[in-house]
């Protein structure tokens, strides 16, 4: 193996994110040479694998906490009507990519599946009903049903109502539109498709250092971490699609955007269920509200999940901590973000993020038995036997003038030389969004010649689609069509 080589592109990292751009930028420029580097030796191996995450389309549809309510009682949309957006891209791209022969089978990726909000209690009742109502006028989220009668509750989340008393109220938001969506086989399909068209992947291959060529482009130090070999590879455009190993890396870059970024994780684990008695009679993703103090990506939900062909019933996130930045990192990921441009502002939010700290600690010395219990506002009869404990993998939430977000950023040099992508939240389902904002930031001069294909690839590109629902119509019939969800 050569000790020096050099690619058009470099990729670091075989998640969604890498590998969504991969396959974007192989149709656009069919002769670039693109390498992907993977420090483990599979694609899809942390925070994209199905069991890392919860394979939620993130449609803004159920999520309460995209919908808060406001101290003056309205409820505020904003963030589920951009979630929303961001997603209808997604889906987008997705149909083109099965119509145009790059995916495969989309039962193999993407699954439908009603996208359910469930509250008990006369106050949560009154909340779920008054969130009806704003989005029932959004062209975006028309057709959901608001559902109060026990009954109908009980004929539709069968495993929810046995043994619960219905004197107590309970309301679903019922959107029958959702998704399941196995990213990590979607990776797996979109890195294939990359390599079946000349892009490069080396698997156990760790970016260690990387910096700027005197004549443009990056050098990026490799290691392979099974040989201990080391290599050099140089890349004229370089993205960290490295998940929580991206904040290391862009530090390491040296990029003046990338200062005062930290990164603080949150870790997780699922219940999880195969038993066929069960996952039988409960055929919906249903989202709960998160609970006081809690951040909101641990909202509770019980979710239907296929994977590879099999049904299986995911309860939780329930939020762990680890000082890695990766599931497969290393304990001294977070000491080693710590840097003189970003110490006060992991100070700063280390005091004003003090009830999440509690939260987590309280999170941590949860056992088993307690998380069935929580288990049990979902599904009354629910029975330790039934469930274990997977662990989900590592979020990074990004720290910025000394606050925690819950978002998703991109960070790029000015020459548009090097991107990267931090933070996990709506997460994957934004993929598209997200790598057509890095194309946009680092491309600017290509984006002309680009554009054809790019709004072939998703049609409503550059539309505000709540400002057009006709436009709105079509492409979700086609994109219904093309990924069998209809
Ligand atoms: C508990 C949990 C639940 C979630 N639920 C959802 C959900 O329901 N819906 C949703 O849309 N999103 C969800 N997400 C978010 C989603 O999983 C992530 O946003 C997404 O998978 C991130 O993709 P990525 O490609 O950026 O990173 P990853 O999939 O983590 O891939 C990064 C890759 O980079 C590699 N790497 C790291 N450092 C280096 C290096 N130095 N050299 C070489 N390779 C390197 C890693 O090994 C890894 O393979 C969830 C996340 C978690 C943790």
């Amino acid at each position: 193996m050569p000790t020096s080589a050099t690619t058009d592109i470099a990729l670091v990292g075989a998640g969604i994110m890498s590998a969504t751009l991969g396959a974007i930028l192989r149709r656009l420029e069919p002769d670039a040479t693109i390498t992907v580097i993977e420090r483990l030796d599979a694609v899809g191996a942390e925070s994209s694998g199905p069991w890392n995450n919860a394979g939620t389309g993130h449609a803004g549809l159920c999520e309460l906490f995209y919908t808060p309510q406001l101290p003056d009682g309205s409820i505020d949309i904003a963030k589920a009507v951009r979630v929303n957006e961001q997603f209808q891209m997604t889906r987008q791209f997705w149909a083109y990519a099965v119509q145009s022969g790059l995916l495969g089978q989309p039962r193999d990726f993407v699954q439908p599946i009603p996208h359910v909000s469930f509250v008990h209690g006369a106050d949560g009742v009154d909340y779920l009903r008054r969130r009806h109502h704003v989005l029932a006028d959004h062209p975006l989220f028309g057709g959901a049903e608001f559902i109060t009668d026990f009954a109908e509750f009980a004929t539709r989340l069968p495993l929810m109502a046995t043994g619960r008393d219905p004197e107590v109220p309970v309301a679903l938001n019922w959107a029958s539109n959702g998704t399941d969506v196995d990213f990590g086989a979607l990776t797996k399909q979109l890195i294939g498709y990359g390599v079946r068209h000349g892009t490069t992947v080396l698997f156990d291959h760790e970016v260690r250092t990387l910096s700027r060529e005197p004549g443009g482009g990056w050098a990026l130090d490799l290691r392979n971490r099974r040989t201990g070999q080391r290599r050099r590879l140089k890349a004229k455009f370089v993205f960290l699609g490295a998940g929580g190993g991206a904040l290391g890396l862009l530090q390491k870059s040296g990029i003046p955007e990338a200062r005062g970024f930290g990164g603080f994780p949150i870790g997780g684990e699922f219940l999880r269920c195969g038993d066929p008695e069960l996952t039988g009679r409960h055929r919906a993703k249903v989202y709960g509200a998160p609970a006081a103090g809690a951040p909101s990506t641990t909202a509770p939900h019980l979710d239907t999940r296929v994977v590879d062909g099999a049904s299986w019933l995911l309860f939780g996130p329930f939020a762990g901590w680890s000082p890695k930045f990766l599931k497969h990192g290393r304990a001294t990921d977070l000491p080693r973000s710590v840097r003189l441009d970003n110490v006060l502002s992991l100070l700063g939010a280390g005091v004003g993020e003090r009830q999440l700290v509690g939260y987590l600690i309280g999170q941590l010395r949860r056992s088993h038995a307690a998380r069935i219990d929580e288990l049990r506002e979902f599904i009354p009869d629910a029975r330790d036997r039934d469930w274990s404990a997977v662990r989900a993998g590592q979020r990074v939430q990004v720290i910025r003038r000394g606050r925690l977000e819950f978002d998703t950023t991109i960070v790029s040099a000015a020459d548009g030389s090097i991107a990267g992508l931090l933070g996990a939240s709506p997460g994957a389902s934004t993929a598209v969004p997200a790598m057509l904002e890095v194309l946009t930031r680092c491309f600017p001069r290509r984006l002309a010649q680009w554009m054809p294909t790019l709004r072939e690839m998703v049609p409503s590109l550059g539309t505000r689609l709540s400002d057009e629902p006709a436009l709105f119509q079509q492409v979700r019939e086609w994109s219904n069509r093309q990924l069998q969800l209809g």
